[in-house]
């Protein structure tokens, strides 16, 4: 099982890679948790990343890009499956995140989209500022993750609907909601990703299901 996730901040990347790959016994690669890590080591690449990472600004694609390949070239001597969180997080990175996968036989089966509102976003990561004092979760730069999310990061979204390999999903629900739908349809899915390439498949969009089943939109319940 091969997936990426695309996400804006607060919807739940983190959380639901975590469980993807405990289900599917594969590696997390979360860049964020990984850049977050040699900051506070203080690391020589987590002091050149640190103020990009506190303004809400992305890391240079080439300091991203060569820590990604490093953890596939890993992921792929433990059996070549894995969940990507953090990356892409725009079109060069698209790009080069399925050469690597290329080069390497291993490129992406699922690109997974967490879809929510930033009315629940921004209460989300605020929340989440008052328990984990990320450097991150001000509301300025909360606005400037967002933003930056919209401009270049959404946009891939569509590259991945023409290789067939998006699925959506409805991210405006408790995690253990949203986590129990992605499992079901990965596992749905988990026949097929061998012997139907992505060209030949469509692209898969859940996000209505949660109002079919009655969710009201901004649960209290839910977290990241
Ligand atoms: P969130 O999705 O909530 O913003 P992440 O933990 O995924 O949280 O990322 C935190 C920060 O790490 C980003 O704002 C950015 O500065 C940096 N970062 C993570 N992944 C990338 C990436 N692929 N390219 C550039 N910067 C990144």
């Amino acid at each position: 099982m091969r997936i990426l996730m695309i996400a804006p901040p607060g919807a739940g990347k983190g959380t639901q890679g975590a469980l993807i790959a405990a289900h599917f016994n594969i590696p997390h690669i979360a860049t964020g948790e990984l850049l977050r890590d040699h900051v506070a080591r203080q690391t020589p690449l987590g002091r050149a990343v640190q103020e990009y990472l506190d303004r809400g600004e992305l890391v240079p694609d080439e300091i991203v890009l060569g820590m990604v390949r490093e953890a596939m070239i890993a992921a792929k001597a433990t059996g070549g499956g894995y969940v990507l969180d953090g990356i892409p997080r725009n079109m060069a990175q698209a790009r080069a995140a399925y050469e690597i996968g290329l080069e390497l036989g291993m490129t992406a089966d699922v690109a997974l989209h967490l879809q929510a509102d930033d009315a629940e976003l921004t209460r989300r990561l605020l929340a989440r500022a008052a328990l984990e004092h990320r450097s991150d979760d001000t509301p300025e730069v909360i606005a400037q993750r967002l933003a930056l999310y919209y401009d270049v990061t959404a946009p891939i979204l569509a590259w991945y609907s023409e290789r067939g390999i998006l699925v959506s999903v409805d991210a405006m629900r408790s995690a253990s909601e949203v986590g129990r739908e992605i499992l079901v349809a990965l596992e749905a899915m988990r026949p097929f990703l061998d012997h139907v390439p992505g060209q030949d498949r469509f692209p898969l969009d859940l996000t209505s299901l949660g109002e079919a089943f009655g969710a009201t939109g901004s649960p209290a319940s839910a977290s990241e």
